[in-house]
């Protein structure tokens, strides 16, 4: 048999008589598939929708008469086809016919037919709803009479010629960007403000209109009906569409490819175009705009039409290309009989007959399929839980994970049970048991006391002196290496041009005092009076920072510690500029560090355990420490604030008011220290890394488990 029915549910019993079929259904015949082999479309107006058959099918249909019963059936086929055609395949095809509503009666059949059916096309309230929110469709107008009207106006863009130019254009242009990239990524970094993200949305716009518009204008041009242009909202995303179900009528596999194609050489066309104008264009909203389109552009095509796993244009003209309708279901239906085979060596028939080569091919698809699904639904699912509020966040989450990724696994187990028996007999099944267990128990087995902590490694309290002003050294108090005290005297220094401004400040100070001492008996000096007054106020001023410039001349010690550094060759008399380092003090030179616990590991870590301190910078050495404290509360913002990922941390935070890093999950501050010295090369400086500590063991899957609780714990807002 050439048509492929594909479903999962054991067939209920069988009819003994053909069910009459819809008369408004319409028999095209269209062009051969992949094996060379004939085939027709059966298109159904009411769902405008096409269900492609193959020969016997076809022979099937030419027979066809309603009540006839299937044996009778199986014979005209043979008489008047010549095709060999068994009575159950009628019976799948009579059952394939009811489910795609394609008969005129009810499907008989008990509940199983009916629960099918309902899988495929007739929702309960609930998964109408799931259905809604996961897709559905607004039509906007009908376009035709617009698309064939205009459609010479845009001849010239399916030429030849223009996709030279434009794709010389596009080279062009990425020569051009290639040497400005820095300012190309500098405004990528402008998409995340305000106006970036509606620049951004509009240009997505534009260029999905004119991508569904590429669609539109080629079906019209190969005389094909374009009904509908809508609005369909994917996971409450809208998107424009176009209906080009129509050109199914095409007969040249390369026609519908055109149809196809035009999509993305719409968007392609754009992303060139806005790429080669932003390098030409002067800084302003025209450049940015164009940036903006360009980028629209060339993420659209290449993330979501040229990927094979969504179902847009690139998974059409793939399907188209390989003569495969339907590809990705035929796909997955390969994908999970070979899987069958290589878990359990079933021996059981594949799906459908292909070239083993395809059959391999479209097994790889169907698994790089469900990775891509898990990948992406696990992503979208993340960011709806992150941007709506809690509870919606969390429903909308279990939708997206139990319909796209949970459902689908039950099927499948479900399969595994009904063959349980052939399962169980397979001697493959035992070694895929035996692998499948000691995976578990690796994974279960706690293996792992590592507890892990982003830290920020500081060095002990250090400071560094030099001379407020060009002076030249008096004396001399320490030496490398001393220990001193707080306050005590290091380097007294002198300044030659600060005595001499003393001494002019002392002299101008006597002359004014002495004027101000005469001024009672003479005239001119009287009515001076206050101008003296407010000049020695400001000589005094003066003479008090001269002062306080000497004073600050004498270095001494900030804190209590240790003389780390001096300058070389200093020695009395010796001229010092303000750029020279005199003296460097130092508190210590044990290490401390101060990390973040997340409250998940906070039972496994107890104070007093040994540790080590490995740096993000991996040419420096670890360290050894000691835990000393874990605080007993959660930190209000992350501190050190180096941690938190708004800073370059690890830790996830969000800003508060005052942009102070809130972390999202509960952190516990933990301080550990060195055991002796720190090394030479962390002395001057805090260094960022994580310190790991030996703590509680715990398995992989219990550390998973505890994460998901944690997850579920905080929100339920128990
Ligand atoms: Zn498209």
């Amino acid at each position: 048999m050439d048509w492929t029915v594909i479903d999962a549910h054991a067939p209920p019993p069988p009819p003994q008589t053909v069910p009459p079929l819809r008369q408004d259904l319409e028999l095209i015949a269209t062009a051969p598939d992949n094996n060379g082999a004939r085939r027709w479309l059966i298109y159904d107006p009411l769902q405008h929708k096409f269900v492609a058959i193959g020969q016997s099918a076809h022979a099937l249909l030419q027979v066809w008469s309603d009540g006839k019963a299937i044996e009778q059936l199986v014979e005209n086929a043979w008489e008047q086809h010549a095709e060999t055609i068994e009575p159950e395949d009628v019976t799948r095809f009579v059952q394939y016919l009811q489910s795609s509503r394609l008969t005129l009666d009810a499907p008989s059949g008990g509940w199983r037919t009916l629960s099918a059916s309902a899988d495929n096309s007739r929702p309960s309230f609930a998964s109408h709803l799931l259905h809604t929110y996961l897709f559905f469709r607004i039509p906007l107008m009908q376009p035709e009479r617009f698309l064939r009207a205009t459609l010479f106006a845009v001849r010239p863009f399916g030429t030849r010629t223009f996709a030279v130019v434009t794709t010389l254009i596009g080279a062009a242009g990425f020569y051009l960007v290639s040497r400005e990239w820095d300012e190309f990524r500098a405004t990528f970094a402008g998409v995340a403000t305000l106006e970036g993200a509606a620049f951004l949305g509009c240009a997505l716009m534009l260029v999905k209109l004119l991508h569904e518009l590429g669609h539109a204008y080629v079906a019209t041009a190969l005389g094909c009906r374009v009904p509908i242009l809508g609005v369909a909202f994917i996971l409450g995303t809208p998107l424009l569409y176009c209906d080009v179900t129509d050109t199914w009528r095409l007969k040249s596999p390369w026609a519908r490819l055109r149809v196809d194609i035009a999509g993305i050489f719409a968007d392609l066309t754009v992303a060139c175009l806005a790429t080669f104008l932003w390098a030409f264009l002067p800084p302003g909203i025209a450049k940015h705009f164009m940036f903006s389109l360009a980028t629209a552009g060339w993420v659209l095509s290449l993330t979501m039409n040229l990927n094979p796993f969504m179902k847009f244009d690139g998974y059409h003209i793939a399907s188209d290309i390989l003569g495969i309708e339907n590809m990705q279901d035929r796909a997955v239906a390969i994908g999970r009989w070979r899987m069958r085979e290589i878990l359990f060596a079933l021996n059981s028939t594949p799906p459908e007959r292909m070239s083993p080569r395809l059959m391999t091919g479209l097994a790889i698809y169907a698994w790089a399929l469900w990775t891509y699904r898990l990948v992406v639904f696990t992503g979208i699912a993340l960011v709806v839980y992150h941007f709506f509020f809690k509870l919606a966040g969390l429903v909308l989450f279990t939708v997206e994970i139990g319909y796209f990724l949970i459902a689908p696994m039950m099927r499948e187990f479900l399969e595994w049970w009904k063959m349980r028996q052939k399962i169980l007999s397979s001697s493959r099944s035992l070694a895929t048991l035996a692998a499948l267990v000691l995976v578990v128990a690796l994974l279960a087995l706690p293996l792992s006391t590592n507890v892990r902590m982003p830290t920020v490694l500081t060095a002990p309290q250090l400071t560094t002196l030099y001379t407020p002003v060009p002076a030249r050294v008096a004396k001399i108090h320490v030496g490398y290496g001393d220990k001193v005290a707080a306050g005590a005297a290091l380097v007294s220094l002198v300044s030659n041009d600060l005595a001499q401004e003393m001494e002019l400040n002392r002299l101008k100070s006597e002359v004014v005092a002495l004027r101000l001492d005469r001024g009672t008996g003479d005239s001119d000096d009287r009515s001076e009076t206050i101008v003296l007054a407010n000049k020695e106020a400001a000589l005094r001023q003066q003479a008090d920072g001269l002062i306080r410039q000497r004073d600050e001349l004498n270095i001494s010690a900030p804190f209590a510690g240790v003389v780390a550094e001096m300058l070389p060759a200093l020695h009395v008399d010796r001229t010092l500029s303000p750029r020279e380092a005199i003296v460097v003090l130092r508190g210590g030179r044990g290490g401390a560090a101060h990390g973040a616990l997340d409250e998940g590991d906070l039972w496994r870590l107890k104070a007093g355990v040994e540790a080590v301190f490995v740096p993000n910078d991996t040419s420096l050495p670890h360290v050894n420490m000691m835990i000393r404290s874990i605080s007993q509360s959660a930190m209000a913002t992350i501190t050190p604030p180096e941690l938190a990922a708004s800073h370059g941390g690890r830790i996830a935070d969000r800003q508060d008011a005052r942009r102070q890093p809130i972390p999202i999950a509960a952190q516990y501050a933990v301080t550990a220290s060195t055991y002796g010295d720190l090394p030479d090369v962390y002395q001057s400086r805090s260094t960022v890394g994580v310190i790991i500590a030996v703590g509680a063991p715990e398995s992989v899957l219990s550390s998973a488990w505890r994460q998901v609780l944690k997850v579920l714990v905080r929100e339920s807002g128990l």
